[in-house]
């Protein structure tokens, strides 16, 4: 069994924004895969081949309020959510 390192795969993309004024950041050593993210922001999130989740060019497509939902689902906080317009980080709180 390889050894998940960080960046899981070239290509990978960690960051994006969203359709409303939320940023989202992941923190790749943190992902363990549970895919609740994916579950609730399909659009936003998805998991690589090595099981680390990556952002998705149609995370405009998601809300604030869904993409903060995915944050607060992921059991490691592996996501990480700014707000654009105050530069205040909305979870983890
Ligand atoms: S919910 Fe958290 S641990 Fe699970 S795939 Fe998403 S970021 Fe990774």
């Amino acid at each position: 069994v390889d050894t998940i390192t960080t960046p899981a795969s070239s290509g990978d993309v960690f960051e994006g924004k969203g359709g409303g004024k939320y940023q989202v950041k992941i923190i790749p050593d943190k992902c363990i895969g549970a895919a609740s993210c994916v579950a609730v922001a399909p659009k936003a999130f998805k998991l690589n081949d090595q099981q680390i989740v990556t952002v998705l060019p149609s995370i405009n497509e998601e809300t604030d309020e869904n993409l903060l939902l995915a944050a607060q689902s992921c059991p490691t906080m592996a996501i990480e959510i700014v707000d654009t317009e105050t530069g205040q980080k909305v979870w983890p709180k």
